[in-house]
């Protein structure tokens, strides 16, 4: 069995998917799982598919005893390590180096790690990952896969902040975005589904899970997005705050004694839904409890939704227009409540939730949820690892 592995590798854990390639280009998923615990003394090896289901306990786990566990569970399932076409590495930030997939060699896995300065908790750990994996698979091609890389063909006016050139010019400093893959992903399926080539639509992707951002799409490319150096700008999400004022840096510092590492862990950690409600970054658990009449979930829904609406139609500014809205993520594809009532502020823009469809389209379901032909909504689960492993197989058989 030929095969491609996908893998996210965080600093404490690693995750993997395999997928079987049957004819030219089919790809099936047929295992995943993870490695936890990874920089502790007792961690888990966890996989469950069709090739079967495992969990054992490991001691001191590592990146490389992590793929070691997986290269023996994969032997022991049939996959021999020379079918191993291609491993494809999720990677956070790709700066303003990547704008595509690539294959890795030692230098772009060192220029990785050189951008951990912008993503502290992912890169270096991805790097490691990339390290660990080329031993672990010296005969298959290592290749990685950005989250920020479909949102390289934004405008200046778009990914630059207003404060002085010399931040960006000497520093990098500017939106990058993030969720690229998904927001790359679902326009793609849209387009599909819409039997319309991508390059025609005009499109909002909202991609909402515990972390949220919004991508508006013009032929096929993004032209602006929500996140921005890091994934806390932008929208309201299960722990982070999205866009706030820069200033409660200073203000809270002054009124607080709070430095900015601890300002900037409230906001990524202790904020959005979970800060507002006082309850759950969950939104199934916010829903219930605002059924029970929870102020706390009331305000956190209201404030996420009304926030998500009005950046949906900020959007459509640099599209000229909308065509497609397009759901998914956690809550975009299940949460119905939230997406409705998104679509219903969005009435001014001539959207109009079809209430029936919109209940129905939940748990994987992919479909229309507003009436009439222009514009639409729809809902589309989002499939990253797939498309990681779409990439990963092209630049294996140096397609790309
Ligand atoms: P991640 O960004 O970590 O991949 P997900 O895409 O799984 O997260 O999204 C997690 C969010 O999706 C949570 O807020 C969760 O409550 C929400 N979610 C998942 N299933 C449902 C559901 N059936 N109804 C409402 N919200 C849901």
């Amino acid at each position: 069995m030929k095969a491609i592995l996908v893998v996210n590798c965080g600093s404490s854990s690693l995750k993997f998917a395999l997928y079987a390639l049957s004819g030219d280009d089919v790809l099936e998923k047929r295992a995943s799982g993870l490695v936890e615990g990874i920089g502790t003394a007792q961690g888990r090896f966890k996989a469950k598919g069709s090739l079967g289901e495992a969990e054992t306990v490991l001691e001191n786990p590592s990146h490389l005893s992590g793929f070691g566990a997986l290269k023996s569970w994969l032997e022991g399932a049939g996959v021999r390590d020379d079918e191993i076409l291609g491993v494809g590495h999720r990677v956070v930030q790709g700066g303003a180096v990547f704008s595509e997939s690539v294959v890795l060699d030692d230098a772009k896995i060192d220029q990785v790690d050189e951008l951990a300065a912008m993503a502290p908790l992912h890169n270096h750990a991805h790097a490691l990952g990339m390290r660990e994996a080329k031993k672990a698979w010296p005969d298959a091609v290592q290749a990685a896969v950005f989250d920020t890389a479909f949102h390289q063909t934004m405008p200046p006016k778009a990914y630059r902040f207003a404060v002085p050139s010399e931040l960006y010019e000497k520093h990098a400093l500017r939106k990058y975005g993030f969720h690229g893959t998904s927001h790359r992903y679902v326009s793609a399926r849209t387009a599909e589904i819409l039997g319309r080539p991508v390059e025609s639509i005009r499109m909002v992707t909202a991609h909402l899970g515990n972390g949220c951002s919004c991508c508006a799409i013009l032929g096929g490319k993004c032209v602006d997005t929500t996140m921005g150096l890091t994934p806390l700008d932008g929208l309201m999400m299960g722990t982070r705050s999205g866009a706030t004022d820069p200033s409660v840096f200073d203000y809270l510092e002054r009124k607080l004694g709070w430095s900015a590492s601890k300002t900037v862990q409230v906001l990524n950690k202790e904020s959005g839904l979970l800060g507002i409600s006082g309850l759950s970054q969950d939104m199934r658990t916010l829903v219930a409890a605002r059924a029970e009449g929870h102020e706390g979930a009331k305000l956190a829904i209201e404030m996420f939704e009304y926030r998500l609406a009005k950046t949906i139609a900020s959007l459509t500014i640099p599209l000229g227009g909308l065509d497609a809205l397009v759901f998914a993520g956690g809550i975009g594809e299940n949460s119905y409540v939230v997406r409705g009532e998104a679509v219903r502020m969005l009435a001014p823009l001539g959207l109009e939730l079809d209430e029936e469809a919109n209940a129905k389209a939940v748990g994987g379901a992919e479909g229309k949820i507003s009436v009439g032909d222009s514009p639409v909504a729809l809902v589309v689960p989002t499939d990253e690892e797939l498309l990681i492993a779409k990439d990963t197989l092209a630049l294996a058989r140096g397609r790309k």
